[in-house]
C-alpha cells in the first residue's frame, strides 16, 4: 500500500466512527430514554477519546510527508486532511481540555442564567469561555487575525474583514425595507386557529418528499429544535409541532430537508472520506434557504401548498391564495432570532457579528455586552429589548464557544440569493412546476452545480463556478425588496 492508500484507509475508519457518533447525538435528541443520560455521556466521551487519539496521531504527518496524489480530488483530500491536522496539532492538548470542561458548564449555567432572566449569572462563565477561546484563536492564528482564525472553522477561506465589508452593505437597506413594511398600511392576515398535529406531520412528509428528501436514507422524527445530522447513506431530519403556528412545522422541515438532500447528493464517491460532506456553513445553510425561502415560501409553490391545506384541514380561514402566500410570508418586529422573518433575520445576525468580532479583539468587555446589544438592536429594530432572555441570553452558541459560527447564518442567505438569481437565468419553468408542487428542476440544478461536489472546492470558488460570479449581497436584497415591496405594497 502507497502512504495514500494508507492514509485515506486510516481516514475511513476516522469518518466513520464520526459518523457513529453523531448518531448518538441524534438518538440523544430524539428517542433515547430519558433514564440514559449519565451513561451516553460516558459513551460519547470514551469514542471522544478514541476520534481524539485518531485525529492526532503521527502517523497521519508522517504518511502526509510521502503521500502522492493519483488525481485532482486527491489533491484536496490530502488538503482537507493537512488543514485538520495542522490545527488539531496546533492547539496544546491542556487547552483542548480545558475548553471543552468550560463550555461543557457554561452551556448549564447559561440556560440557568436565561431561565433566571440574569445575564450577570452567566457573565463570569462566558469570560472564561472567552478568555479560552482567544488562546485558542492565537494558537491557531500564528501572528495573523484572532477572529479570521476562529472563522476558518465553519467557512474555510473567509475572512473578517470581507464580512464586515459585505454586511455593511447589506445593512442599511435592510433597515430600510423593514422600515418600509412594517409603516404600510396593507392587512396581511394571519393563519389564527388551532391546527392538528397529526396533519401538520402529514403535510410535513409530503413537502420533504416533495424537495427531493430520500426517504431510504433518511428518516424524519420530532425533536425540540429541528436539524439534519449525519452523511451519505445515513442522513436523518427532525423537525416540531406548534398548534397555532403550521409553518414552523413546514418551514422547518424544508429547511431541514434542504441540509440533508445537500449531504445525500454529494457524489458517493467521496463516502466516508474528508471530502464527503458539505463544504462549510455557510453553503450548509445556503442550501436549507434556498430550499425554505426563494422555493417554499415563493408565491408559485404556497399556491400548491394552500391545496394541501384546504385538504387536509378544510376552510382554515384564509380565503385565496394570494391571502395565504402573505400570511405565510408575514413581517414582525420580534426579539428573538430564529422565528425572524426574512427581512429582519439577517440584522440579528450582523449584530452578534459585530458583537463577537469585539469580543474576541478584546474591544469589548463581557460586562458591557448586555449594554452594547440592547442599544444596537434598538438601532435597527427601533425597540427596546425587555428581558435578557429576548436579548443577549437568547443564543446557545457563545456559551458553546461558537465565535465565527453566526455569520454563516447570513453568508448562507446571500450566497441563496446569488444560486437562486443564476438558477433562474439558467432554467426556464421553475415557477410553473412550483405550483404544481414539483421542485425537480430546481433541485437538480443545485444537485448538479453544488450539492454533488461535496468538498472538492472551497466556498467562495464552488458558488463562483456555479453562478459566474463573485458572490455578492446585491441579488439577495434586489429579491428581499421586489418579494416583499409586492407583498406590503412598498
Ligand atoms: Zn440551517
Amino acid at each position: 500500500m502507497t502512504a495514500f492508500q494508507n492514509l485515506m484507509a486510516f481516514q475511513r475508519e476516522t469518518e466513520a466512527l464520526g459518523q457513529v457518533m453523531g448518531r448518538l447525538g441524534w438518538d440523544q435528541e430524539t428517542v433515547m430514554p430519558a433514564g440514559a443520560g449519565a451513561q451516553r455521556a460516558e459513551e460519547m466521551g470514551a469514542l471522544d477519546g478514541v476520534l481524539h487519539g485518531r485525529r492526532t496521531d503521527p502517523r497521519i504527518g508522517e504518511w502526509l510527508e510521502t503521500a502522492e496524489a493519483p488525481d485532482a480530488a486527491g489533491v484536496r483530500q490530502l488538503e482537507e486532511i493537512r488543514f485538520s491536522f495542522e490545527r488539531t496539532q496546533r492547539v496544546p492538548a491542556k487547552l483542548s481540555a480545558a475548553l471543552a470542561r468550560t463550555t461543557s458548564l457554561a452551556h448549564r449555567v447559561w440556560a440557568e442564567a436565561r431561565e433566571a432572566n440574569d445575564f450577570a449569572m452567566f457573565a463570569p462563565k462566558l469570560s472564561e469561555v472567552l478568555d479560552l477561546t482567544r488562546e485558542k484563536a492565537a494558537a491557531l492564528a500564528d501572528g495573523g487575525d484572532l477572529y479570521d482564525a476562529l472563522l476558518q472553522d465553519f467557512e474555510p477561506g473567509a475572512t473578517g474583514a470581507e464580512l464586515e465589508a459585505m454586511f455593511g452593505a447589506l445593512r442599511p437597506r435592510l433597515v430600510a425595507l423593514r422600515e418600509r413594511v412594517l409603516g404600510s398600511e396593507r392587512q396581511v392576515p394571519a393563519m389564527d386557529r388551532e391546527f392538528a398535529e397529526a396533519g401538520q406531520l402529514a403535510i410535513s412528509t409530503v413537502l420533504a418528499q416533495a424537495f427531493g428528501y430520500d426517504a431510504a436514507h433518511g428518516r424524519i422524527d420530532k425533536a425540540v429544535h429541528p436539524f439534519s445530522s449525519g452523511s451519505g447513506l445515513d442522513v436523518r431530519i427532525t423537525t416540531r409541532t406548534e398548534l397555532r403556528n403550521p409553518s414552523n412545522c413546514f418551514y422547518s422541515t424544508i429547511h431541514e430537508v434542504g441540509h440533508a438532500t445537500y449531504e445525500q447528493n454529494v457524489d458517493r464517491a467521496y463516502l466516508l472520506t474528508p471530502l464527503g460532506s458539505g463544504v462549510s456553513m455557510g453553503v450548509h445553510e445556503s442550501q436549507s434557504r434556498i430550499y425554505e425561502n426563494q422555493l417554499g415560501r415563493s408565491r408559485a409553490f404556497t399556491g400548491w401548498l394552500y391545496g394541501k391545506m384546504r385538504d387536509e384541514f378544510g376552510d382554515f380561514g384564509v380565503r385565496t391564495e394570494d391571502d395565504f402566500y402573505a400570511a405565510i410570508n408575514r413581517c414582525n418586529s420580534g426579539f428573538i432570532r430564529t422565528e425572524a422573518d426574512e427581512v429582519h433575520y439577517n440584522l440579528h445576525v450582523l449584530l452578534r457579528f459585530d458583537l463577537e468580532r469585539e469580543l474576541v479583539a478584546g474591544r469589548l468587555e463581557v460586562a458591557d455586552l448586555p449594554e452594547a446589544w440592547n442599544a444596537r438592536f434598538f438601532n435597527d429594530f427601533g425597540v427596546k429589548v425587555d428581558v435578557p432572555s429576548n436579548g443577549v441570553l437568547q443564543d446557545v452558541h457563545w456559551s458553546e464557544a461558537l465565535f465565527g459560527y453566526f455569520p454563516t447564518y447570513t453568508l448562507g442567505n446571500v450566497y441563496a440569493g446569488c444560486l437562486n438569481e443564476a438558477m433562474r437565468a439558467q432554467v426556464s419553468g421553475i415557477d410553473e412546476a412550483l405550483a404544481l408542487g414539483e421542485t425537480r428542476l430546481a433541485t437538480d440544478w443545485l444537485k448538479t452545480n453544488i450539492q454533488q461536489y461535496g468538498k472538492r472546492y472551497l466556498p467562495k470558488d464552488l458558488i463562483e463556478k456555479a453562478t459566474g460570479a463573485v458572490p455578492s449581497e446585491a441579488p439577495l436584497l434586489d429579491y428581499l425588496d421586489t418579494k416583499f415591496g409586492e407583498i406590503y405594497g412598498v
